[in-house]
């Protein structure tokens, strides 16, 4: 196959094929089987000749029948017509033959809406499937963490998952299938694929390498893992002159300069199920590791700020207000390859307590805060960190936190996540939006 633009793509290609190749070979073992039994039986019956020579291109067989008619029987696995959302991996399922006896025209630009067509030919036969790349994204997959993933070469290879959302039927986790495995005693790079599925049969693939890294060559994070706090994002004239939070308010230019910097000095961004195997001392993070969270869901973020993630290739954390009316909306509507979107509470970003900047956590029992977060988590469709409305937190409230199988709670405090640390109550670092470059890069130093 051609579609695959760079060599190292053609090797992530043949891995994930090798895996499904073997599995085909015992489908086609099976299939063969099947044949040699029915053939048997109509022997019998006298009817072994009838129809040897039709076609099949017509067929379109369910993938792994069993029954197909003797000299009937190439055909394709997988779908005859599929239907995949923009910049998603197509995954060829090939044909119940071995791979050298057939020979495949065509290719699949998933980078490209259209029809695609692909041919198979094996002796006389002919088949043909057919792929549309559908033009917008209907289907959006976030790979969580980062879609290149390292890991030190005998420490577990954390999975993260992903986020994978229909802009009008919402969260597809449900179907979501992960395929691979990796073999962490064994440097070199590993796929890990990611497949879903709409209730229209639109799929969404998205492939994660691993990268096992030789012991001695993996550079660890010494320093702890900045977690990043930043709010609202405006444009230019857009400044916010009335209100008193101004330093929550950065530039859009100057998140460019942020988001440059952290590509050119080569950062990792670990998911939450990495950080907190780092907290508990499972695994070592790759140096410049950092993660990057914006609170509130706030429009000049989701409008001005997504798009500088995706241009730069950042990933991010969106920590969203799970009971604002436009909640769910946003969810669908912002979903990004380069976004999660976390909890901020349901119905916790208000007053009403007596700690800190007197958030109403404080006043509630454990219970009525692990139903207030299991709330939300049922909105966002996602459940891995929590940011404390106002960093305002308690005992009672870690508690919750942990009941609720949150893996991240971060507070407001200010300093990096170090390993030991209270998986429930970690730090984050504030980006002030008015400080400048220089002070930024001496912050995640
Ligand atoms: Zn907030």
């Amino acid at each position: 196959m051609d579609e695959f633009a760079t060599e190292r793509e053609q090797r992530r290609y043949r891995w994930v094929s090798a895996q499904r190749r073997r599995a085909r070979r015992m489908a086609a073992f099976v299939a063969v089987a099947a044949v040699c039994v029915i053939g048997l039986a109509a022997g019998l019956f006298g009817v072994l000749s009838h129809e040897t020579d039709k076609g099949t291109s017509g067929m379109a067989l369910p993938g792994n029948a069993l029954f197909a008619e003797p000299g009937s029987s190439f055909r394709l696995m997988g779908s005859v017509e599929q239907s995949l959302a923009l910049n998603s991996r197509y995954v060829e399922e090939g044909t119940n033959k071995a791979e050298g006896e057939v020979r495949v025209e065509g290719t699949v630009d998933t980078a490209r809406p259209g029809t695609y067509q692909l041919t198979y030919t094996h002796g006389s036969q002919t088949l043909t499937r057919r792929v549309q790349v559908l033009p917008g994204p209907p289907v959006v997959m976030h790979l969580k963490g980062s879609q290149h993933t390292f890991v030190r070469e005998g420490q577990p290879y954390i999975e993260s998952g992903c986020q994978v959302t229909d802009r009008t039927e919402g969260d597809l986790g449900a179907t979501v299938e992960v395929q691979g495995s990796v073999d962490t005693s064994v440097p070199g790079v590993y796929e890990v694929l990611y497949r879903a599925v709409n209730s229209q049969g639109v799929q969404c693939n998205k492939v994660r390498t691993v990268e096992v890294v030789p012991a001695g060559e993996f550079v660890a994070e010494e320093g702890g893992i900045p977690v990043l706090m930043y709010h609202y994002v405006y444009t230019a004239g857009g400044y916010p002159v009335d209100d008193p939070y101004v330093s929550n308010y950065i530039l859009d230019t100057d998140l460019e300069g942020h988001l440059q910097h952290l590509v050119d000095r080569g950062s990792y961004y670990p998911s939450y199920q990495e950080l907190a195997a780092y907290v508990e001392g499972l695994i070592d993070l790759p140096k410049n590791s950092i993660v990057l969270t914006f609170d509130d869901g706030e429009p000049g973020f989701l409008a001005s700020g997504i798009p500088l993630l995706e241009k730069y290739q950042v990933p991010a954390t969106s920590f969203i207000i799970a009971s604002d009316a436009d909640a769910q909306d946003k969810v669908r509507d912002y979903a990004s390859e380069y976004i999660t979107f976390q909890s901020h509470s349901y119905a916790m970003h208000q007053g009403g307590g007596s700690v800190g900047h007197g958030g109403i956590i404080s006043a509630l029992s454990a219970d009525e805060i692990v139903e207030d977060l299991q709330r939300a988590q049922s909105v966002l469709g996602s459940s891995e960190a929590f940011a404390y409305p106002f960093g305002d937190h308690t005992e009672t409230a870690h508690e919750a936190v942990r009941r609720a199988g949150i893996l991240c709670g971060f507070t407001t405090e200010y300093g990096a996540v170090q390993r030991g640390d209270d998986a429930a109550r970690l730090p984050r670092v504030r980006v002030n939006g008015d400080v400048g470059l220089n002070a930024f890069i001496a912050a995640i130093s």
